[in-house]
């Protein structure tokens, strides 16, 4: 058995009997864990109030080697998320933040610049940065961070500059020039491909120079953003071969609005 004390985002927490909760929780160090808070849904439990979804919070916990589960024996809260969470969509928000990381964070691996990530967007969605520039910052920065972030700047068929628009072929994961994007034909052709403005292709080169912070202040018209959640999702959709069961939960909800 080996004790250890890490900084952590609480990802995930799950009833687990009726005695105790499972709770995932993403380190620096450490990636992505899975432990067991033994007698936390009891009423005077010493993890009381401690448990929150998307907190930040210094969390102790021993691990047995072979065991995928570690047992938690402290967590101490360092940062609240409840302000996220006093609103249906602040609380969907949440979750598809989390769900990203529960997708691509792995365990036993260096998560620094995941952590980073999904630290410094809640961080910035507390104090109050807008919502939709910051869940567009985040995917387009998740995408990166998987290596899967469709490069902006310039066609990789031809090599042409991307200047004035692109197109998402259909069942691609790269953005091409109009041209390339017709000359593919057949399926991979330009018909039911994602066409991408001008105004998009530079948000998305914006935003590895800038902070949420910064991006915020410069937020961009509505349409862009619709453009890059949708740019996104596709080229997540094609990497997982799935979708997101938060991200359905947030489109179905749209829908009924
Ligand atoms: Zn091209």
């Amino acid at each position: 058995m080996r004790l250890h004390n890490a900084e952590a985002l609480l990802l995930d927490v799950r009833d687990l009997h009726d005695r105790d909760r499972i709770v995932v929780f993403l380190t620096r160090e450490r990636g992505k864990k899975s432990g067991v808070a033994q007698g936390s849904r009891a009423r005077h439990s010493r993890f009381a109030g401690q448990l929150q979804p998307l907190a930040k919070a210094q969390v102790t916990w021993y691990e047995k080697e072979g065991r995928e589960l570690v047992r938690i024996t402290a967590v101490e809260l360092l940062r609240p998320a409840h302000r996220l969470q006093a609103d249906l969509e602040g609380i969907l928000l949440g979750s598809y933040l989390a769900d990203h990381m529960l997708e691509f964070a792995q365990e036993e691996e260096s998560s620094e610049l995941l952590f980073r990530l999904l630290d410094s967007t809640l961080e910035a969605l507390l104090e109050g940065a807008d919502r939709d520039v910051a869940a567009r910052y985040f995917e387009c920065w998740m995408l990166r961070l998987a290596g899967i972030f469709p490069a902006p700047d310039a066609c990789p068929q031809c090599g042409r500059a991307l200047a004035g628009g692109a197109v998402l072929p259909p069942h691609g994961e790269t953005l091409l020039c109009a041209s390339c994007a017709d000359g593919g034909g057949g399926a991979g052709g330009r018909g039911l491909g994602l066409a991408i403005t001008a105004g998009t292709l530079a948000f998305l080169r914006r935003i590895g120079r800038w902070s949420l912070p910064q991006a915020s202040q410069a937020a961009p018209a509505a349409a862009t953003l619709r453009e890059v959640e949708e740019l996104c999702a596709r080229v997540r959709r094609h990497f997982l071969q799935r979708e997101l069961r938060s991200y359905e939960v947030i489109q179905q909800t749209r829908a009924t609005l």
